[in-house]
């Protein structure tokens, strides 16, 4: 069992002015993802969702100001990038970056190599991957071209989930996997997210516009994230409400007056 506990974080990041002070994003976050569980982090464009990914992924962007993050009791946040991925932790982005000149079948393999800590027997390796690619219906010269170069937005969220599939972390987050997915794509992505979860029995943060992908995968809690915070909690009933009349009712009472 793994624990993933992220207690009243704050996060700020550098202001594009240097002359000014950082700019906090996140004003006190509170979630703790076991294994085995499905969050879901629903909340309004620009309301820090990707932040918070970013800040447990370790990016040197995002400065935690106060607040921690454990996983089973360690602190991650004295953890590098690399650290945090060999505990067990994988980030999915919102924008997957283009690696140029470094093919999709080496890149895994460097990966899985660091995280696992040796390099996978080449001839298990080899199926393993032929295996996944085939189940995200990812054609096999994909495996040679250079990471995420010239991908289109469905076969860059193929590939994350292919990465999730190989690498078995204990707590995934995916940010936005579902942004931009026509129905086919979802389906594919969904049922490999729903295999890592079966399979791993992995803790799932998974971050969303929109309800469709909750269709597919099935949150145990879902988290109205408005301006910097975790506004509200509920079981998979507040997504249909918000799918029904939209966050209005959380982001009303923050207007300014007037
Ligand atoms: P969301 O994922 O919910 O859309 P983000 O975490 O991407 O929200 O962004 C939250 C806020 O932080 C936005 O106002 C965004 O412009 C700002 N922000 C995020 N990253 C940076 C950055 N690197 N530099 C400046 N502002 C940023
Ligand atoms: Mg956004
Ligand atoms: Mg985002």
């Amino acid at each position: 069992m793994t624990k993933l506990e992220i207690k009243d974080l704050h996060v700020s990041v550098a202001n594009p002015d240097v002359n000014a002070d950082p700019i906090q994003i996140l004003k006190g976050v509170d979630l703790t993802i076991e294994s085995g569980q499905t969050h879901a982090i629903m909340g309004p464009n620009g309301s820090g969702k990707s932040t918070l990914s970013y800040a447990i992924a370790g990016h040197p962007k995002y400065q935690v100001i106060s607040g921690s993050i454990t996983l089973d009791g360690e602190n991650v946040l004295e953890m590098s990038v690399d650290e945090r991925a060999r505990a067990g932790l994988f980030l999915a982005m919102q924008y997957p970056v283009e690696v140029s000149g470094v093919s999709m079948s080496n890149f895994l393999r460097t990966a899985a190599t660091a995280v696992r800590g040796e390099a996978p027997k080449l001839r298990h390796w080899v199926k393993e991957v032929k295996t996944s690619m085939n189940e995200l219906e990812i054609s096999p010269e994909f495996a040679e071209r250079s990471v995420n170069e010239g991908f289109s937005g469905g076969e860059k969220k193929r590939h994350e989930i292919l990465q999730l599939g190989l690498l078995k972390p204990k707590i995934a987050i995916l940010d936005e996997t579902d942004s931009g997915l026509d129905v086919d794509a979802l389906r594919v992505v969904s049922e490999g997210v729903n295999r890592y979860k079966e399979r791993e029995n992995g803790g799932l943060l998974l971050i969303t516009h929109y309800t469709r992908i909750l269709r597919y995968i099935e949150p145990d809690f879902v988290h109205v994230f408005i301006n910097g915070r975790i506004e509200e909690s509920g079981g998979k009933e507040l997504a249909e409400e918000l799918d029904a009349n939209g966050y209005d009712r959380f982001t009303a009472s923050k207007s300014p007056a007037g």
